[in-house]
């Protein structure tokens, strides 16, 4: 029997990229192939020349069908087999194979907020919700909003077999967090974004918008972010170069944030747990520092850093090949 193929990538737009996808019926015994799209239609070509290649970069089982059909992560390719310039997934590559030695682990934690009737689920019509302070990692109806799309969300990236490590509600109304890893740099990014697609799919079912916007409600709640946590083999063992890593992003601070999701200056404020964007700082369990090493780590003496810049709309790819090749660079001198 035939099975369906569901091919999955990343448009063009800017500053932020969206997800796409469509549905190709693949006929028994075969594996999902090299398939084209039209990229005038997604930001990703002009329209005389509309042609843009999807190369199968991680085929999973399909949670939501069932059966052998399947979801294919997909990079975008020219019709000469060239990265178009929206993919961000060769940056990834180039700085696993460059530093792959080191053994670079990334686990990330999305953060996001599910909309409802324009609203962030759980406001209410005409009227302001109590402010934050129950409602993370809260339980009960008058605290927690969408929980029913979450486990759903969790189980789905279980039975794709992604490394989903938790999940929890956030400090603002209607925000939640999962998290992915730890794995290599490349792979974070393919799982990364397969996951945040079964979070939108799954939530369509439910009449429910997930938005990775790094600031959905102004004020006092809560922006989202990723924090992304990072270890080589040396950090795993060893902590002079756990301090390294955290003096090494500080030498390229500005460039860094540069590059971690749009609209980075409404999060990064210096409130609500974040440290000010234009300021670098790394201290332990300091959760008001740009790069916190986490208790745990210091009580050991040896594991990880947690950078907590990166915003929630950031492109994995792009904030795993920059701390790469940031941090690794140093570590090999
Ligand atoms: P927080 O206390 O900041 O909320 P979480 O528990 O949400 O932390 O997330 C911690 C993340 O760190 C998880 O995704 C986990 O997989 C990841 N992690 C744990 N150990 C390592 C490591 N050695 N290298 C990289 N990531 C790691
Ligand atoms: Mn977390
Ligand atoms: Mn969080
Ligand atoms: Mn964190």
């Amino acid at each position: 029997m035939p099975y369906r193929a569901e091919y999955i990538w990343i448009d063009g737009r800017k500053p932020t990229a969206l997800l796409r996808s469509k549905t190709k019926g693949v006929p028994d015994g075969q594996e999902p192939a090299l398939w084209v799209f039209d990229g005038s239609s997604t930001g990703q070509a002009p329209g005389d020349e509309s042609d843009c290649m999807l190369r199968p970069v991680k085929v999973v089982p399909d949670p939501i069908r069932g059966n052998s059909d399947v979801l294919v992560m997909c990079e975008v390719l020219n019709t000469d087999m060239t990265p178009r310039e929206s993919n961000t997934r060769v940056l990834a590559a180039a700085a696993e194979e460059k530093y792959g030695d080191q053994e670079p682990w990334f686990g990330l934690e999305q953060e996001y907020t599910f909309f409802k009737d324009g609203r962030p689920h759980g406001w209410p019509i005409g009227g302001f919700p109590a402010p934050q302070g129950g409602y993370y990692c809260g339980i009960g109806a008058d605290e927690i909003w969408g929980r029913d799309v979450v486990e759903d969300h969790t189980w789905a990236c279980m039975e794709a077999g992604l490394a989903i490590s938790g999940t929890n509600a956030e400090v603002m109304i209607g925000q939640w967090e999962f998290q992915i890893g730890p794995v290599g740099p490349v792979e974070v990014g393919d799982q990364l974004w397969l996951a945040r697609w079964l979070l939108y799919r799954i939530a369509e079912d439910y009449d429910i918008s997930a938005t990775l916007d790094p600031k959905p409600v102004k004020g006092d709640w809560n922006g989202a972010g990723m924090h992304t946590n990072f270890s080589t083999r040396a950090m795993r063992e060893g902590w002079d170069p756990i301090i390294a890593a955290c003096e090494a992003l500080g030498e390229r601070a500005q460039e860094h944030v540069k590059h971690y999701g749009a609209g980075i200056e409404r999060r990064l404020t210096g409130l609500h747990e974040t440290a000010p964007w234009s300021e670098y700082s790394y201290g332990v369990s300091n959760r008001g520092a740009s790069v916190r090493i986490p208790w745990q780590v210091n009580l050991e003496q040896k594991g990880y850093i947690e950078d907590r810049r990166p915003n929630a709309n950031a492109d994995p790819y792009v904030v795993a090949a920059m701390m790469t090749e940031t941090i690794c660079s140093k570590l090999a001198e």
